[in-house]
């Protein structure tokens, strides 16, 4: 599949057929494989081939199937799926790093990234320092020789800084550290982080792989060293594994994720840019907008400005609430990369652990509405946002 473009990849790449001949993937819910004899079982526990499997821990041929279709999508030499977003980001983190080891990560991080490095790695002795991730002067300033690794996510969540993989990644190899992204909000689609200089690179497959808000799933994407060297070992025996009916979703997903998010982008452009200036509103945050501060970094880096936007109505979180409860179409929840438009109250929600001196500095005002675009008609949806933004105006 290697001299085939990434759309052709993502309907075709790791198909793995039986007997039958099926067309469509097959899911093979199955925990545990039959060896022809005792002596098969034994060669097959010393080593097991490219196809042949133990115990679905371990791997599966449907999971398979989905390592081999998104890593070729990517790029990687290889790729271990896992059960969620945050046992990929956990597990590979996990698996990496020990006990003295030193970790640089951008303060922008989804609430659950944040506990991992703060809370767990540092529990393991794992020192950790925060850097704004975009100002490569403090990564600079914070690198030292043996770090270990850096880890932030090329576009955050909810603010959309966006951050220079190429530039960090030189900064981090200069001293050795390998370079970890959590890619998500760039999606498979629009980024080629790993072309770009990041060693390891995340998705929650929950969020644009799936695409239809049905399953949890995640993936590490690497080397095949690190996949199978490193990571292989820690997953198979600390049990973060991807269903093998998960992975058939997201098997499915990959089918339509760029037709998919190719929409959902050039809706949530159009969005902002309908947005951008109106009363009511003091700023919209998108990638895509010329007044985006990383906006050419954002044009360099990735091929669309992705399907997340945040607005911030003035008259903070009462305006805000009365913007989301006023909403006829987007559905008010908190995940992301759904066909539904969903949208977000950052601050009372996904980061409401977060003290407010920490919410100040990371830009999560009390106005801020994240709106992950989804796959409705782009005019119900610009006229739904603005009658929406007329009844947030009205103070009951
Ligand atoms: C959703 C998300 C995760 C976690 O993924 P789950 O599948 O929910 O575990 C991690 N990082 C980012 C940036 C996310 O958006």
């Amino acid at each position: 599949m290697t001299d085939f473009k990434p759309r052709t990849k993502a309907v075709h790449g790791g198909t793995r057929r039986s007997g039958y001949g099926e067309v469509s993937e097959a899911i093979f819910l199955t925990q545990g494989f039959v060896y022809d004899s005792a002596e098969a079982a034994e060669a097959r526990f010393v080593q097991a081939g490219d196809d042949e499997f133990i115990y679905a821990r371990y791997g599966n041929p449907t999971v398979a199937m989905f390592e081999d279709r998104i890593a070729g999508l990517e790029g990687a030499e290889d790729a271990f799926a896992t059960a969620s977003g945050m046992a990929a980001v956990s597990g590979a983190l996990m698996a990496m790093l020990r006990a003295g080891d030193h970790v640089v990560a951008a303060r922008a991080l989804f609430g659950s990234c944040l506990y991992v490095l703060e809370n767990v790695l540092r529990r393991y002795g794992v020192e950790v320092d925060f850097v704004d991730g975009t100002d490569l002067s403090q990564w600079r300033a914070a690198v030292r020789p043996g770090t270990a690794a850096v880890f932030f996510e090329s576009v955050s969540n909810p603010t959309l800084e966006v951050i220079d993989i190429a530039g960090v990644a030189e900064i981090a190899h200069a001293v050795g550290a390998r370079v970890v992204v959590d890619n998500v909000f760039a999606t498979p689609v629009f980024s080629r982080a790993l072309a770009q200089g990041a060693d390891v690179v995340i998705y929650s497959a929950t969020k644009h792989i799936d695409g239809q808000g049905r399953a949890l799933g995640g993936v590490i994407l690497g080397t095949r060293d690190f996949i199978r060297g490193t990571v292989e070992p820690y997953m198979k025996h600390t049990g973060g594994a991807m269903s093998p009916f998960n992975a058939w979703i997201m098997l499915k997903g990959l089918e339509t994720m760029a037709l998919r998010v190719h929409a959902q982008a050039d809706t949530a452009l159009r969005l902002a840019q309908a947005l951008e200036g109106r009363a009511g509103l003091r700023r919209v945050i998108y990638p895509g907008l010329a007044s985006h501060a990383q906006h050419a970094l954002s044009a360099a880096q990735m091929d669309k400005g992705g399907t997340v936007l945040a607005v911030e109505l003035e008259g903070g979180q009462p305006a805000a609430f009365r913007f989301l409860n006023a909403l006829r179409i987007g559905l008010i929840s908190n995940n992301l990369g759904d066909a539904k438009t969903i949208v977000t109250h950052p601050a009372t929600t996904t980061h409401q652990r977060l003290p407010d001196d920490q919410k100040v500095a990371l830009g999560i005002a009390p106005g801020l509405v994240r709106i992950s675009v989804g796959l409705e008609d782009p005019d119900d949806l610009a006229e739904d946002m603005a009658q929406a933004l007329a009844a947030a105006a009205h103070k009951e």
